[in-house]
């Protein structure tokens, strides 16, 4: 039976051959963007935030109250646009939700 040395993973972790690696694949597991979260992390809050302060009133109608900031390309559509400050717009709840109901011309 040939005997076959464990490598030496790149990231310096000895790998008993023919198995992954268990440090990369945990990172990699880490890495890999929950499905659920949907791209909403600290990133994205500081992001929005950023976004509110420069941008206060909804684009269509103007309000402040109960804004929130809208992906003017969807995150599924443009996921490389995700934190692109070009494709963000605050909208309030209102327009949120016909934005999103695909209502948004009336
Ligand atoms: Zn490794
Ligand atoms: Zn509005």
């Amino acid at each position: 039976m040939p005997y076959a040395p464990p490598r030496i993973c790149k990231c310096g972790a000895l790998v008993p051959a023919g198995r992954a690696c268990p440090r990369c694949s945990k990172a990699a597991e880490a890495a890999r963007p929950n499905r659920h979260q949907r791209g909403y992390d600290s990133d994205w809050y500081r992001l929005r935030r950023r976004h509110l302060e420069t941008h206060p009133g909804c684009v269509v109608c103007g309000s402040t109250e109960g804004v929130d900031v809208d992906h003017k390309a969807s995150i599924r559509e443009r996921p490389e646009l995700r934190l692109a400050p070009s494709n963000l717009q605050t909208l309030c709840r209102l327009h949120h939700n016909r934005k999103t109901h695909g209502k948004m011309q009336e």
